[in-house]
């Protein structure tokens, strides 16, 4: 929010209103927002946070998603980001390495998220900080978006909460717990850590690892709650952890400095998760309360993106939130069953030590799963509106 706006908690009810409010200013949220606004529809976003911060990610981005920013008119290697080429799997003390399909970049989410509202804003979006939705309901004509003091109408609504649910809106839990933090890896690691993107594999989860900038190690993991009872949530007790069932691991993060205390934690993902379930005709899921890609796949932030920007589209030609519901989760449905078959395979400890051992042999078929776990059928977003009707 910037300083001469009003705080939209103190606006009568009944006088804020938009064509269309979204909940949420992730990258979801701002996408919807920004392709609204680029079309001349105003736009609220609403976001709990009161200015930047660090998301709970691993911070790749995939090919897709790189097109989708420059779509909104984001160019990540401007923020810094890191060019990475190779993937490299690792389970216990056996490697495999393989070419990525495409260039991926990794970049700091904290920049990331920001740089997209701030082309909201630009667009003419207007960005409420600091506000958290509690309520979204719908009757006739009308959407209304319910914070603790004021109640905002409009036509259209994204649900673009991401991890964190609205009341009355649930999605399931899932097992596991994700965690991030950023650390300052010695040179010698570093120069082990540049254009490859790590993940690896140990008993109850696995383990992502990017650098973001030169001197900036992301690292972003999944482990389920049991195994985390046992070991405790700290970055000593959990790097511990990992880093005796891996000797590679360990080596990165020896003399490495977390740049904040505490990791982030997000609790009961729900990996696999597709709502199908409609809202209503006019409030539409996005992102991660759309649908959950697991998490190794490094397309959430695509899938966020891409279903910001057609939820707007949608909103632009009328089409109703279930048809675009139906339609999205039909498209993504394909990527979701390879991710969830590899899912198993990372979860089950000789599927893993199979797998690593096949990755080692046949590298091209780690980079064909790759390819397999794209989300596809994005390039029609981006494309004029001439080409789209
Ligand atoms: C461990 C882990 C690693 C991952 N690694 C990758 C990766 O490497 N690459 C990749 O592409 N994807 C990755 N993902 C997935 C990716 O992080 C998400 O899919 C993506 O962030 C979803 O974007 P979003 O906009 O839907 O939600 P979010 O980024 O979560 O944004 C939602 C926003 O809504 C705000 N909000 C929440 N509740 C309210 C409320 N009540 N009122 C107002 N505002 C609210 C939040 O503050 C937040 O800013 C990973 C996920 C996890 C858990």
């Amino acid at each position: 929010m910037t300083n001469s706006d009003p705080s939209p908690d103190e606006a009568p009810l009944g006088n804020a209103t938009a064509d269309a409010i979204a909940v949420g200013g992730g990258l979801a949220g701002s996408a919807f927002a920004l392709e609204l606004a680029r079309h001349g529809a105003s736009v609220m976003i609403f976001e709990r946070m009161g200015g930047p911060h660090h998301k709970v990610c691993g911070e790749f981005l995939s090919d897709g998603a790189q097109a989708l920013l420059s779509y909104v008119g984001i160019d990540v290697h401007a923020l810094g980001g890191s060019s990475i080429d190779t993937l490299c799997l690792a389970n216990g003390s056996k490697q495999a390495h393989a070419r990525l399909p495409f260039k991926a970049v990794a970049v700091s989410r904290f920049l990331l998220d920001e740089a997209v509202a701030k082309a909201a804003e630009h667009a003419g979006a207007k960005i409420f900080r600091a506000t958290s939705v509690e309520g979204i309901e719908h009757s006739g004509d009308c959407v209304r978006v319910r914070t603790a003091r004021a109640t905002f109408e409009c036509r259209a609504a994204a649900l673009a909460s991401g991890k964190h649910n609205i009341r009355g809106l649930p999605r399931p839990d899932g097992p596991m717990v994700g965690f991030k933090i950023h650390v300052r890896p010695t040179q010698a690691a570093r120069a082990a850590l540049i254009g490859i993107v790590h993940l690896i594999a140990f008993a109850g989860g696995y383990l992502g690892l990017c650098m973001v900038d030169d001197q900036t190690l992301s690292i972003a993991w999944n482990i389920n709650s049991d195994v985390l009872r046992f070991i405790g949530t700290s970055w000593a007790a959990q790097s511990a952890y990992v880093a005796m069932q891996s000797r590679m691991f360990a080596d990165f993060i020896s003399g490495a400095t977390p740049v904040w205390e505490k990791p982030l934690a997000v609790a009961g993902l729900p990996y696999g998760f597709m709502r199908s379930a409609t809202i209503s005709p006019a409030i539409y899921p996005v992102g991660d309360q759309l649908a959950v890609i697991p998490s190794f796949a490094g397309d959430g932030t695509a899938l966020a993106l891409a279903s910001g920007i057609a939820a707007a589209q949608a909103v632009l030609k009328c089409e109703s939130a279930p048809d675009f519901q139906a339609r999205m989760l039909a498209n993504f449905k394909p990527q979701f069953t390879r991710a969830a078959a590899l899912d198993r395979v990372i979860a089950g400890a000789l599927l893993r030590r199979v797998g690593i051992a096949g990755a080692r042999l046949f590298p091209g078929m780690v980079t064909m799963l790759v390819s397999g776990t794209r989300l596809r059928g994005l390039d029609g977003l981006t494309a004029s509106p001439d080409a789209r009707n």
